[in-house]
């Protein structure tokens, strides 16, 4: 529990200097911890702050900087699949258009089609008969 009487969040830093390095923020503030400890800002919350636990090792900070690397570039390439994929969809629905429009012309040609059948059979009864 922080100052407002709410249960603090316990966070993880992404710094270089603390990566991976957990703490507890209370939850109504968004400024970083180490900013706001070292200035004492705050916006809406307290100035609450814990370490959770001891420092990370710079083995395991290493693997949480690769670690991080991948999820951006995971992140990125989602971010362009995602918009090639809605690329598509948009070509997709161009082009149900199109065939739509085409299917319509034919319909109406066929219709064409068989009314001039219709007249072609009336005009050859009307030669024999
Ligand atoms: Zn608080």
């Amino acid at each position: 529990m922080c100052r407002c009487k709410v249960k603090v969040v316990r966070w993880i830093s992404w710094s270089v200097d603390n990566l991976g390095h957990r703490y507890f923020k209370c939850r109504n503030t968004q400024i970083g911890g180490l900013t706001a400890r070292v200035f004492g800002a705050h916006d809406g919350g307290c100035d609450f702050f814990a370490w959770h636990d001891g420092l990370t090792s710079s083995f395991l900070r290493e693997v949480l900087n690769d670690l991080r690397g991948v999820v951006h570039s995971l992140r990125r390439e989602k971010a362009k699949s995602v918009k090639e994929i809605e690329e598509v969809r948009a070509k997709t629905k161009e082009q149900s258009k199109e065939v739509d429009s085409v299917r319509k012309k034919l319909a109406s040609v066929l219709e064409l089609a068989s009314a001039l059948d219709v007249k072609m059979l009336f005009l050859m009864i009307g030669s024999v008969g």
